[in-house]
């Protein structure tokens, strides 16, 4: 019988990564994880993580300017970036530690380096050149930001990486892209004080959520003075003569920007990793072809999380790799469920939503209710702000069930990770209209929208 140095070795130490080795580690296996760069992969080191701390750190000039309603006057309220990021950096590091102790206690041996595969059982250590064997291996090596290497400038451009840690603030900043990033980095830059503008492809924002938020957020973001640019793209970036960027568009814009920001997708990261030599297979975009238990084409290797390119969400990562423990380890064979997974945009007002669209559901049902509030959050009385909260839930007329929900306000994903468990339970309308309110909260209009405001029968609205 074969001897293999490791049960499970590991390539990639985020989300997925991290929770399989730990998990396996735990369970007696001997495990082992290589990571070439830091561990806790894109969410902690430069995504979900930093990006929402920076959230945060924007919220305050719209609290500031708020607070006057309610009879309190700031002054002198100035704002620095190298603290910002300095306080980032040192919170990240803490993460850092925490799955680096957890998987130290789980008797994972960590390898920081670079590893590739010789062939479907053996990995090379790039960094010491040593090789190891493992009896089964879990692939897990993430995405990167899609450069855009087509574009002429693209490497003029920064993506989310480099934006977590700018030398300076930039004055103003065009960013390109319609999706979760380009939306998140608009707010979290406009917050800041920098002169924001966003250009996108389409026709509107935020392409596979429901159009009522999306157009919600759209009107939401030029209020506040953010510039949205669409079905227009970024053809050229240049330099200009006296410093900062030219970006020409294809509809013959020139905007002169101190940054051009390129939030376009995320690519899975297979390159150089050896995955023919292991005969792994992977499709037009890189990624790890997986059947429904995340196995590769080769029995014995896994891959979890964005390399596979299913759902680019870091609970989802850790969903897979939980559903590979079991299959593995635990002769419980289990497929990830990848139905009404709840997300929200960390955009500001944000967006939380599970389910179907409106637009999905009329295709999918031949008729459906559409309950939908739109209002002024309480806050917004005192503070003078304009903004408003929408919130809906789609309703299948037949069954009563609730097909999907979705909000645009304040704290909509907190709200929303609740709201999972109801539709994840396959509850009813009638189910939400016999719950109690919470008063006074902006979410007690999830449970006393009782009339529905309108329904759409095969597609027409009635
Ligand atoms: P998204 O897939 O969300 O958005 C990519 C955007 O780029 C889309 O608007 C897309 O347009 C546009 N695009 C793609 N290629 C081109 C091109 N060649 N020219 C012009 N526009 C283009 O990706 P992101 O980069 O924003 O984020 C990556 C992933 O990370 C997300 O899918 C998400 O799963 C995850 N993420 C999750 C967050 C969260 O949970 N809050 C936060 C940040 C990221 P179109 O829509 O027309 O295809």
């Amino acid at each position: 019988m074969t001897v293999f140095d490791y049960d499970l070795f590991v390539i990639g130490g985020g989300s997925g990564g991290v929770r399989a080795a730990r998990v396996a580690g735990t369970l007696g296996k001997r495990v082992a994880i290589a990571e070439e760069y830091r561990l806790g992969g894109t969410c902690v080191i430069r995504g979900c993580v930093p990006k929402k701390l920076f959230v945060y750190a924007s919220q305050f000039s719209e609290h500031f300017e708020d607070s006057a309603g309610f009879g309190w006057q700031v002054e002198g309220a100035s704002f620095d970036w190298k603290k910002l990021v300095a306080a980032k950096d040192k919170e990240v590091t803490r993460l850092e530690g925490l799955y680096r102790r957890g998987l130290e206690n789980a008797g994972v041996e960590i390898l920081e380096s670079r590893a590739e595969f010789l062939d479907s059982h053996t990995i090379r250590l790039v960094k010491t050149g040593h090789t190891v064997t493992a009896e089964r291996i879990v692939v897990a090596t993430g995405g990167s930001a899609n450069p855009h290497a087509a574009l002429p400038g693209h490497e003029l451009c920064i993506t989310s990486n480099e934006a977590f840690d700018l030398p300076e603030l930039p004055r103003s900043i065009l960013i390109a892209g319609g999706g979760y990033i380009a939306v998140e980095f608009a707010n979290i830059f406009h917050g800041l004080g920098v002169d924001t503008t966003l250009i996108y492809r389409g026709k509107e924002i935020l392409s596979r959520f429901d159009l009522d938020v999306r157009q919600g957020l759209h009107r939401a973001m030029e209020e506040k003075g953010i510039r949205i640019v669409c079905t227009d793209v970024i053809e050229e970036v240049t330099k200009a003569p006296a410093g900062g960027l030219i970006a020409r568009t294809l509809d013959g814009q020139t905007l002169a920007v101190d940054t051009v920001m390129l939030a376009l997708g995320r690519d899975p990261d297979t390159k150089g990793l050896g995955l023919e030599a292991a005969g792994v297979e992977t499709d037009a975009k890189g990624a790890i072809v997986v059947d429904d238990y995340s196995r590769s084409s080769v029995a014995h290797i896994y891959a979890l999380g964005d390399v596979t390119d299913r759902v680019q969400l870091t609970p989802v990562a850790i969903h897979e790799a939980m559903c590979f423990i079991e299959t593995e380890f635990k002769s419980n064979p289990t497929k990830p469920d990848y139905d009404l997974i709840a997300t929200a945009v960390f955009s500001q007002p944000e967006i939380g939503t599970i389910g179907l669209s409106e637009e999905e559901a009329c295709k999918r049902y031949p008729e459906i209710e559409v309950y939908r509030a739109e209002f002024r959050p309480m806050k917004a009385t005192l503070s003078g702000r304009s903004e408003k909260m929408i919130m809906k839930l789609v309703v299948d007329a037949a069954t009563r069930k609730v097909l999907g929900a979705h909000i645009l306000g304040h704290d909509a994903g907190e709200m929303v990770q609740l709201l999972a468990i109801s539709l994840k339970a396959g509850c009813t309308k009638d189910d939400f209209d016999r719950t109690m309110a919470v008063h006074p909260t902006a979410s007690e209009e999830l449970v006393t929208m009782y009339q529905p405001s309108y329904r759409v029968s095969n597609g027409e609205r009635v």
